[in-house]
């Protein structure tokens, strides 16, 4: 069985603040991207225990290089997709052939009262539906899986996004490692709690496979994006395809899933490169 794990950061235990999360910050990021690292080496290990050899893992934060290397199994079985820009960003990688997709360290989504919650990129984007669902990145990703007949089976983060990912797919096993007190506070379990329990809830995740379903939107899909400012969706608009609903909002419909997420990609970055100045 192959196993494919797109892992975040901002919903690793303990981080509460976009400092602990930001590459360029060099007293706590270097503590905190292991505690991101050793919650998924905890799920490969819970996964592997139960069954599964071939890990694809895909760094998904900020600038994509963030997992410590030495952190993790050192077998020929796992392999890392690591650097940015990576054309499929947080879904990186997922294609036709894996069984089943955790993700850990995902946050709730833009707009939430809960930590740190955005959707890609905090400063270009206010919120993202598909067919009218809103969508965090976790739900993103996991129609991307689901695209392919891949059921996500394990999501860790903070409670936010795991009690929302988990009504949209009661077969997958969540582990809340976190609670709001704000967007910048946190009551967490300790990292090593949290490892212990994703570990834990991997492996369980791996023995209801069977009983899984991958999580699909119906065709057509239509993504209407509602951006921060108005010059981002000026930007995003330019391109062919994308349809001006409103000041801050552009529309996009395609017949396949992965064509749509493509293009919220595409979107996701002209948008921002509007906020250059
Ligand atoms: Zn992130």
């Amino acid at each position: 069985m192959r196993l494919y794990l797109s892992c975040d950061m901002e919903g690793t235990a303990g981080v509460c603040s976009w400092q602990q999360c930001d590459p360029s910050d060099p007293h706590e990021y270097p503590i905190y991207r292991r505690y991101m690292t050793q919650e998924v080496r905890a799920a490969i290990e819970g996964a592997r225990a139960a069954g599964i050899r071939d890990v694809l893992v895909n760094d998904s934060h900020w600038d994509m290089r963030n997992l410590l290397w030495d952190e993790l199994p050192a077998d020929d079985d796992l392999r890392v997709t690591s650097g940015t820009r990576k054309p499929w960003s947080m879904g990186q990688g997922l294609e036709a052939g894996f069984d089943v997709a955790f993700l850990t360290g995902y946050h709730a989504k833009a707009g939430d009262a809960a930590t740190l919650s955005h959707t890609f990129s905090p400063e270009t984007l206010y919120n993202v539906t598909v067919n009218g669902t809103p969508c965090s990145e976790a739900l993103l990703v996991a129609a991307l899986a689901g695209s392919y007949g891949i059921p996500v089976m394990l999501v860790t983060g903070d409670r936010t996004t795991v009690d929302e990912t988990t009504r949209a797919m009661p077969w997958c096993v969540g582990v809340a490692v976190k609670d709001a007190i704000g967007y910048s506070a946190v009551n967490s379990l300790t990292p090593r709690a949290a490892q212990e329990a994703i570990r834990a809830a991997a492996a369980e995740a791996i023995g209801r496979v069977g009983n899984a379903r991958p999580f699909a939107f119906e065709s057509p899909f239509e993504m209407v994006v509602e951006t921060v400012n108005v010059e981002n969706a000026d930007f995003i608009e330019l391109m062919p395809g994308f349809e001006r609903t409103g000041a801050r909002a552009v529309r996009f419909t395609s017949p396949t899933y992965p064509g749509l997420l493509r293009a919220f990609i595409a979107a996701t970055r002209m948008g921002a490169a509007a906020n250059a100045r």
